[in-house]
């Protein structure tokens, strides 16, 4: 049992007694269920964090991944060299001439807020309209990870499990809630780092919730492995990894991101 599990309401009320027995600050001698302090709970206190004084905008703690001003927190992953996307007017572009880049950092469990805008002259159709991904962990070069989608599909129909909002041939998205091209989408996005045993095999699988445009479209699902584009997906084991942006070299005009920040999760202490 971890803390970001998305345990069931069953699992959490299990764990309640548990915690109150374990006398964490309320001290008695017995549960007793007539007595309402029974149920409370005052240690651990969760931390202090400003919210941002916009919706969207990082609050107090988050490690801000792109701010407008530089992609310095960023590599190719072709060969770890600096990111040469094109950074113009607080906006960061897919560099077409460029690959995929990535974080320095590397992170396990997080919450992570991106947004990201088609360009309003998209051409092309299917998944030649506006490709683009969130690779929630990067496992390696190329499009090694796990891959949240990024397409437009305002109007554009592909397959259901590799539209926006998809977890790539692994979940349908639960709502379609695309913007007109032109127009800039949000994502918000907890995930659950997959965790392996010492011989390899997988303890417990990855889980992903995520949000676009604040609309839910994907509720802690477990991840059956790394996304692949041709057969089934499967796990290899790895630890704290880099978040990908995805240049997938389309012909059609490159898509755009801003205001990236990530809060790393840990266990209340
Ligand atoms: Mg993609």
């Amino acid at each position: 049992m971890t803390h970001f599990a998305c345990p069931s309401l069953a699992k959490a009320l299990a764990l309640l007694p548990i915690g109150l027995l374990a006398g964490t600050t309320l001290v008695m001698a017995q549960y007793d269920s007539t007595d309402h302090r029974a149920t409370e709970i005052y240690s651990p206190v969760p931390p202090v964090v400003t919210p941002a004084a916009t919706v969207g905008a990082p609050p107090s703690d988050a490690v801000v991944l792109f701010d407008g001003k530089n992609e310095d927190a960023w590599v190719k992953v072709a060969d770890g060299s600096p990111a040469d996307w094109i950074v113009s007017n607080g906006i960061l572009t897919v560099n077409k001439k460029s690959g995929n880049i990535q974080t320095k950092q590397s992170f396990t469990n997080y919450q992570l807020h991106l947004e990201f805008r088609i360009p309003a002259d998209i051409t092309g159709e299917d998944q030649a309209r506006g490709n683009s991904g969130l690779f929630l962990a990067s496992t390696g070069k190329g499009d090694a990870g796990y891959e949240l989608q990024i397409l437009d599909n305002y109007n554009n129909k592909t397959y259901t499990n590799g539209q926006v909002g998809s977890v790539y041939k692994q979940s349908v998205p639960l709502a379609n809630p695309s913007r007109k091209p032109g127009e800039w989408s949000s994502y918000d996005v907890v995930w659950t780092a997959p965790v392996f045993n010492s011989d390899g095999t997988l303890a417990s699988p990855a889980k992903v919730t995520a949000f676009l445009n604040g609309v839910l479209v994907q509720n802690c699902f477990e991840l059956k492995g790394e996304t692949r584009y041709i057969g089934k997906p499967y796990y290899k084991p790895h630890g704290p990894s880099p978040i990908k942006l995805q240049a997938h070299g389309d012909k059609s005009e490159p898509i755009s991101f801003r205001n990236i920040w990530i809060r790393p999760l840990e266990p209340l202490k």
